[in-house]
């Protein structure tokens, strides 16, 4: 179950490779998607499948390969351009640069060592960290969160995930998952969540939970469960601004952006309501600006990061060497 979607690219006509290009995976609970990346963030091809979660770890990784290999060649014949790097944003729990992956709802991959299988099929570098982290790159570099130096990106799809830009930094944590904000606590005597815990945001607030207590898949919303829905968004995050100093959020994932403005008006509503502190009074919730293109543009950030963090601690290196 493929589809794939190509730019025409104005390169593409004859010739050695005209450019640099992240081969950006994204990795999710329901899909996994490829595409190609340009250095400036632009987004030539894609192509993705459903996951089927009856699959082992290495059926499900030779699907992922099997796409990535197709991409790749459209990059190189189609396109003119050359593969430099693999990007890639997860759905958590993972290690650093994704070494090992375990994402909640795929259940074939516990302490699956994505970076190094990625980096043996491809003969590429790989860059990879959580999907939400991703997205919160791509928003801040080229969407809604443009030009900011602090603000909270988030996910509200499946599973609810979240990166948090602080001073211009995007929050690591001690092992990589900082920004879990589908895991605050927003009703605490509520539903058990995937987790363990009581009360999650995402065990109120994902599609997962809404089809669960409602009985109805989460594209066919009453009123009053997008109402929740973005109360319950508004509530958590309310904290997350009150605790750092912030005064944008942007959301997207297919849950938040398909309840539309029923969703936004009734997140902000409760943002106001629990946002009383001189500096967090005002904060924004407001969708993302890359849509759907934004988790591989994410990933694409990953690895563009990622050169450019390669590139920095070389020259330091050098530095180091022609000093001794
Ligand atoms: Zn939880």
């Amino acid at each position: 179950m493929t589809s794939t979607e190509a730019a025409p690219s104005p390169s593409a006509r004859s010739g050695a490779p005209t450019g640099d290009v992240i081969v950006a995976v994204d990795v999710g609970a329901t899909k996994m998607a490829v595409g190609l990346v340009t250095m400036q963030g632009e987004l030539v091809d894609r192509d993705k499948f459903t996951v089927d979660h009856d699959l082992h770890a290495d059926t499900l990784f030779a699907m992922l390969t099997d796409l990535i290999e197709s991409q790749v060649e459209r990059a190189r014949g189609h396109h003119r351009l050359r593969p430099v790097a693999v990007g890639v944003g997860s759905a958590g729990p993972i290690t650093p640069n994704t070494e090992m992956v375990s994402p909640l709802n795929i259940h074939a991959w516990r302490n699956f060592p994505l970076r190094e299988r990625l980096a043996t099929a491809t003969s590429l570098p790989v860059y990879g960290d959580l999907d939400a982290k991703a997205l919160a790159l791509a928003e801040g570099w080229l969407g809604a969160a443009q030009g900011r130096q602090s603000f909270l990106a988030m996910v509200v799809s499946t599973g609810v995930g979240g990166g948090i830009v602080l001073n211009g930094q995007l929050l690591d944590g001690a092992a990589g998952n900082a920004g879990h904000v589908g895991h605050i606590i927003v009703e605490p005597n509520g539903r058990r969540c995937v987790c363990g815990a009581r009360g999650c945001l995402e065990a109120e607030a994902s599609g997962t939970a809404i089809e669960a207590i409602t009985g109805r898949p989460p594209t066919e919303p009453t009123y009053e469960i997008m109402q929740r829905t973005g109360r319950l968004v508004g509530r958590a995050v309310a904290s997350v601004c009150n605790l750092l100093d912030l005064d944008l959020v942007v959301v997207g994932g297919s849950v938040a952006l398909g309840f539309g403005a029923t969703f936004f008006n009734s997140a902000q509503e409760a943002l106001d309501e629990h946002t009383k502190l001189a500096f967090s009074r005002g904060a924004r919730i407001t969708p993302v600006r890359l849509g759907d293109r934004g988790p591989l543009i994410g990933a694409g950030a990953v690895a563009v990061r990622g050169i450019h963090r390669a590139r920095r601690a070389s020259a330091a290196q050098r530095a180091v060497d022609a000093s001794e």
